[in-house]
């Protein structure tokens, strides 16, 4: 089959596909989605995932299309332009001139978000990029890790084409996307009455004050979800996350995994703080001296946990910021405890 030429672009074509790949991967999610004894199958989460996010960039880059009335300009949009080269214009100048034609490939991700703001069309593209994140994990990892992540997007790519379908194509997402909006729109729902339940839940569990952050980025260790509730037996003995950190358990609403909540939210908080120490700096996170959990943010001096924070903050001569191993120093960075020693 030959290339698509740049100088030639179907929109109406590139509409049709986008909502086919839409329909099949929501197709997809519902066979992923349940289990196997009625006929379901967890591997189509990888194909729900890529005919999801195939069918969402096909929609964004036909938006694209119907920017430009010049069909010749319209592929302009869509397809990669050639890259920009300097030239020495034999006087010591420089310009810069485009290295051949337009490429045969259709624009990626990035290209369609540039494109996107010079023609100011908004779309979240946190979700975009999360979706296109875990695509490119589905590819690497057994599906059923990663099944309630997989429904998770579903849920949070509802309201993105909802917005963009009415918004910036004037159409109802109900009527071009029939019985497959209709499931995305019961299983958002679902999502949403569920994720209720557990913020319900949490608020009454004593989750540390500066760990709530931390726990809403938690997710189940087994499927990737994040519809993660109190567990029903850790909340009938009466436990409280702050306290009885070992003990205190979650529930997975969308595979009923159980495990300790307090290990899911430290996690939470040490992924968000990478530390390679090969770069020479501190660490960002360390063992807090008062309650033990690591926990303790060394940038503002403060723990995630308990709330700890320095009774010395900075050196008394040289005003030094100082750190957990330097409050034994009474006040001194470690120089000057060292020089008051020898006096
Ligand atoms: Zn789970
Ligand atoms: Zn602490
Ligand atoms: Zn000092």
């Amino acid at each position: 089959m030959a290339h698509p030429s740049p100088a030639v672009l179907d929109a109406t074509k590139l509409f049709d596909n986008a909502l086919t790949s839409i329909r099949l991967g929501i197709e997809d999610f519902e066979l992923s989605q349940k289990v196997r004894e009625n006929g379901g199958d967890p591997a189509r989460a990888l194909s729900a995932v890529r005919n999801l996010f195939a069918g969402v960039l096909l929609l964004f880059k036909f938006k694209l299309a119907t920017c430009a009335t010049d069909p010749a300009a319209a592929a302009q949009l869509v397809f990669m332009p050639p890259e920009i080269l300097p030239r020495g214009d034999g006087v010591g100048g420089v310009i810069w001139l485009p290295a051949g034609k337009f490429k045969p490939t259709t624009i990626d991700v990035a290209t369609i978000e540039k494109r996107f703001k010079a023609f100011a069309i908004e779309v979240d593209w946190g979700v975009i990029r999360k979706l296109q994140a875990c695509r490119n994990d589905l590819e690497h990892l057994h599906p059923a890790n990663t099944l309630g992540e997989v429904a998770d997007f579903v849920s949070e790519l509802f309201p993105v084409l909802r917005d963009f379908v009415q918004t910036q194509l004037q159409l109802s997402p109900a009527l071009l996307l029939g019985e497959a909006w209709e499931s995305m729109l019961n299983h958002h729902r679902f999502v949403e009455s569920m994720a209720e339940q557990c913020r319900v839940g949490w608020a009454q569990s004593g989750v540390p004050e500066r760990m709530q952050a931390w726990l809403e980025e938690s997710c189940c260790e087994e499927c990737g979800s994040t519809l993660v509730a109190p567990h029903p037996d850790s909340l009938k003995a009466g436990l409280q996350v702050e306290n009885d950190t070992e003990d205190f358990e979650y529930l997975c609403l969308a595979c009923s995994h159980s495990g300790q909540i307090a290990e899911r939210m430290l996690e939470a908080l040490s992924d968000a703080h990478f530390y390679d120490p090969s770069d020479g700096e501190d660490p960002p996170l360390e063992e807090c001296d008062v309650c033990g959990i690591s926990a303790y943010l060394t940038h503002d001096q403060s723990c995630q946990w308990c709330g700890a924070e320095l009774t010395y903050s900075q050196c008394v001569i040289c005003y030094e910021g100082l750190g957990q191993d330097d409050q034994r120093n009474r006040g001194l960075c470690s120089y000057h405890a060292n020089l008051a020693a020898k006096d």
